[in-house]
């Protein structure tokens, strides 16, 4: 464009700079020692990167959730975090926000290998927290895997080396350890142990003595789960330095989420299918959840009320059944849990893989047909349903010889009413 004087007219905006990242990030740094929990109102308030900020908003979290608010400033300035907060309380974000920003401070590449590892219990589980990964990193560099039984091994074998955060349930990731001669994690910065607590039990116990013994001790490390160990014996085997201990519902009336309505019923065992028809019947519009404490009862369940359904059309025929448990097929178990999660009247039959961390959406119920192992075990089931701020009802069906498990649920101040 030419003026009046016949000059050409300068460019009205500043060439954008470009600021180096070194300079971006010891900006960030520095106000990591201010940040002031009580004042932070969205996540523009933390010092995060703009990756991570764009991430976020894209995503749709504005405001950051309590347990998030709590931790992510701890986990920037570098502190081991036991972090503990009811189910469905955004736990997920306050491990993940801060595993992308130290990567993005050491300036991390594919070329530096694997940076964290973020394990957990169950593959749904490391499937879901991979997917918010996916949306809250996109604009970051870093790749990501997931590393989960009954994938292809070979496949995640050639590609392990390459990614920066792995997403691993114990198991797979040993397997790794074990047998892949180009398996790295000496140079990893950071550990997360998501449901620690369920990752810390016996049943996983030799498995994650392996791999911590693997694993660099100069690291960081995140424990986050809605029942968490204090134990000092566990926290020794992880080498913890001096953790924080993050509480969001130690100081709330109750473990259990407060919108979540609970309730338990004492049935004799033989009555108790009639009893679940006649809830499902009951409840035939709504997105339902039922656990049983074995493989087996939950596939006889399935096959028998499919065919009552079919056979008798008593359902809607709208209303979907699915399952999961342990044995089944990977591919199946994701299958089955794609449809529970996008369909509205649907009843999934579960054992207890399904009982921590899945962020299911909408779910109206959740049904205890067995009495749970233990106090934590009912928390993680009954967390399925009144997420977020969601609201929600848990049954538990009781046999009049478990109504010792009440003394251990008031306990754990969880308020439950008696339906009869
Ligand atoms: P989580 O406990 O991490 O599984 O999160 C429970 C639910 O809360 C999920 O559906 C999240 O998408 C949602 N959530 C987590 N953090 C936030 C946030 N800051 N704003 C809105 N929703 C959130």
């Amino acid at each position: 464009m030419v003026n009046q004087s016949g000059k050409k007219k300068g460019k009205i905006f500043k060439k954008k700079q470009n600021i180096p990242v070194s300079n971006i990030v010891e900006e960030l740094c520095a106000k990591y020692n201010t940040i002031d929990e009580a004042a932070i109102k969205t996540f523009d308030d933390l010092p995060l990167s703009s990756e991570t900020q764009k991430g976020l908003k894209e995503s749709n979290y504005i405001e950051p959730l309590p347990i998030q608010k709590q931790s992510i400033g701890l986990a920037l300035r570098g502190e081991d975090i036991l972090g503990a907060a009811q189910t469905g309380s955004g736990k997920t974000l306050a491990f993940l926000v801060p595993v992308i920003e130290l990567l993005y401070r050491e300036q991390w590449t594919r070329d530096h290998g694997i940076g964290a590892l973020i394990i957990t219990p169950t593959r749904e589980l490391a499937y879901q927290i991979f997917e918010t990964l996916k949306q809250i990193g996109k604009y970051h560099k870093f790749s990501a895997a997931l590393i989960i039984g009954g994938q292809n091994k070979r496949f995640e074998k050639n590609r392990i080396n390459q990614c920066n955060i792995l997403i691993c349930t114990p198991g797979r990731l040993l397997e790794h350890m074990d047998e892949n001669p180009l398996f790295d994690c000496t140079g990893m910065k950071i550990l997360v142990l998501d449901e620690a607590d369920r990752c810390l039990e016996v049943c996983f116990q030799e498995n994650m003595n392996a791999i911590i013994e693997n694993l660099p001790p100069c690291r960081q490390t995140l424990l986050f789960s809605a029942t968490q160990t204090k134990s000092v014996v566990d926290l020794a085997r992880l080498s913890l330095k001096q953790p924080v201990y993050v509480s969001v519902h130690e100081l709330s009336q109750h473990a259990t989420p407060a919108k979540l309505q609970q309730s338990y019923v004492i049935c004799n065992l033989e009555d108790k299918m009639a009893l679940l028809w006649s809830f499902l019947k009951a409840h035939e519009r709504e997105k339902i959840i039922v656990f049983f404490s074995t493989c087996k009862q939950v596939n006889y369940t399935y096959e028998a009320f499919f065919s009552l359904i079919r056979t008798k059309h008593t359902f809607p025929p709208r209303t979907h059944l699915a399952k999961i448990y342990g044995r089944m097929s990977q591919q199946q178990r994701l299958e089955n849990y794609r449809i529970f999660n996008d369909k509205q009247r649907v009843v999934l039959f579960a054992t207890d893989v399904a009982a921590r961390g899945l962020d299911f959406q909408n779910v109206h119920w959740v049904v205890q047909m067995d009495c749970p192992e233990d106090a934590n075990t009912y928390i993680h089931r009954a967390g399925r349903t009144a997420r977020y701020q969601a609201g929600g009802n848990s049954l538990l069906v009781l046999l009049p010889s478990e109504l010792a498990m009440l003394d251990r649920l008031a306990d754990k101040k969880i308020p439950i009413k008696k339906l009869k």
